[in-house]
């Protein structure tokens, strides 16, 4: 058979611990076979890192913007152990913050489907992704405990030196107040992002906020999304047969509890937060999760959501057997080289991407499965595989 070809490079950063052992197997047993592979490497595993003084990550960031597409393998985001762990000269900051700070994105989740693994809220037949706003508000809040009675003010000093003042709160005795901010170009950004988004996946947009309570704060939220798709989008989701509607965020939780699913959920930062581990744990498992940075500058990164899974790579260094899943990895690999081939009107690039996930899909549906989804599935004959050889029956169906 011949290899299918491959016109641009994908970005491919490499990582740490269990998933770069998953990493491996993957594309030996499931792509070097079928696909003539180009990547531009980079190792961002830690070692490595710190050997570049963390240079290889901004290197592999900037090649994304060059090339447009990237795939990543989970990496370890360095505390004090893995300071002593590692010997490192620095602890590092987290590689996946280095790379959205130069790639300016937003990260979409969402749970991959598969037939015996059911949600728990019955009603959702397909994946519900999920769109986090990675800035400001609550995450970079200044915060102060008030001792005792006294004014509290918003003050704003303009560049010119004029000053906005309004009362917060007059105290009669202690309490707590806290003070946000977000910009509008961040906020724009987003909006970008959840609307090409959109757009690339062909799903609508929903998208939800309480501009009823903070009518200045969450409404510019509102605001800067409608203008944006008022005067860029609208035209293009008409022709795409899709839509983007604003509701309060309270009727958004409850219109997705009763939907279908199929749709993109854009949140501000905290809700975000708190909404994408209801609907990742409502689908069962992280190890089913995809992720991937969408830049406002078009360009697209894939991961998997979980980490480096430690405690297993322990055991695989003391030889035990791992039963650890590939299946976000592996629709990582997919998902890139997808959106590879729709750059490069590369179809037989596109069909492999299809079939990698089908044949992904229908191993574990057949009943050969990882273990941390045996206690998941409602199917009857199954059969646990070893990281090993659970790839190696996904090639099998290949
Ligand atoms: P983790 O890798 O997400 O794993 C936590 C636990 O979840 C595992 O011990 C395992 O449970 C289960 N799990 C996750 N992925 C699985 C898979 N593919 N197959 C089977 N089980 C899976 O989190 P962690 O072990 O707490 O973190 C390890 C490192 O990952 C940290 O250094 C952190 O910095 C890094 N991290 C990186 C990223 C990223 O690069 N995007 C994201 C998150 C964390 P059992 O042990 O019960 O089997
Ligand atoms: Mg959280």
């Amino acid at each position: 058979m011949e290899k299918i070809k491959m016109t641009t490079p994908l970005v491919e950063m490499d990582g740490d611990e269990m998933t770069r052992i998953l990493w491996q197997y993957i594309k030996d047993d499931l792509i070097l076979p079928y696909v003539d592979l180009k990547t531009e490497y980079y190792d961002l595993g830690l070692k490595h890192g710190d050997e570049t003084d963390d240079q290889v990550t901004i290197d592999s960031a900037n090649a994304t913007l060059k090339y447009g597409v990237a795939v990543k393998c989970a990496t370890i985001t360095p505390n004090a152990d893995r300071v002593k762990e590692y010997d490192l000269k620095e602890m590092y900051k987290s590689p996946n913050g280095t790379i959205r700070a130069i790639l300016d994105g937003t990260v979409f989740r969402a749970p991959i489907k598969v037939n015996g693994i059911e949600p728990n809220v019955k009603s959702w037949k397909k994946p519900i992704t999920l769109a986090r706003h990675a800035y400001g508000d609550v995450y970079k809040n200044s915060e102060m405990k008030i001792d005792g009675p006294g004014k509290a003010e918003l003050v704003f000093t303009g560049a010119d030196g004029k000053e906005v003042r309004q009362t917060i709160f007059d105290f009669a005795g202690p309490g707590i107040i806290q003070g946000q901010y977000n910009t509008d170009a961040s906020i724009e950004s987003f909006a970008k992002c959840c609307f090409e988004y959109a757009l690339s996946t062909k799903q609508e947009l929903w998208f939800g906020a309480k501009d009823t309570i903070s009518k200045k704060y969450d409404a510019r939220f509102r605001d800067i999304f409608n203008e944006t798709f008022e005067k860029e989008y609208k035209e293009k989701f008409e022709k795409a047969g899709i839509t983007y509607f604003y509701t309060l965020i309270d009727d958004a939780v409850a219109r997705v509890m009763k939907s279908e699913g199929g749709f993109i959920w854009a949140c501000k930062n905290y809700d975000g937060d708190v909404m994408s581990d209801m609907v990742s744990s409502a689908c069962g498992s992280l190890a089913l999760m995809t992720s991937v940075l969408v830049s406002p500058k078009g360009v697209y990164e894939y991961e998997a959501a979980h980490g480096t899974v430690q405690r297993h790579y322990y055991k695989h260094l003391k030889g035990e057997e791992t039963s650890t899943n590939p299946v976000a990895t592996i629709f990582a690999w997919s998902g890139a080289f997808r959106k590879r081939g729709e750059f490069d009107n590369n179809q037989a690039l596109m069909d492999f991407a299809d079939r990698l996930e089908k044949a992904t899909l229908s191993t574990i549906e057949s009943g050969y499965m990882t273990k941390d989804l045996v206690h998941l599935t409602t199917m009857k004959d199954i059969h646990t595989l070893n990281t090993e050889d659970f790839i190696k029956k996904i090639a099998e169906n290949m």
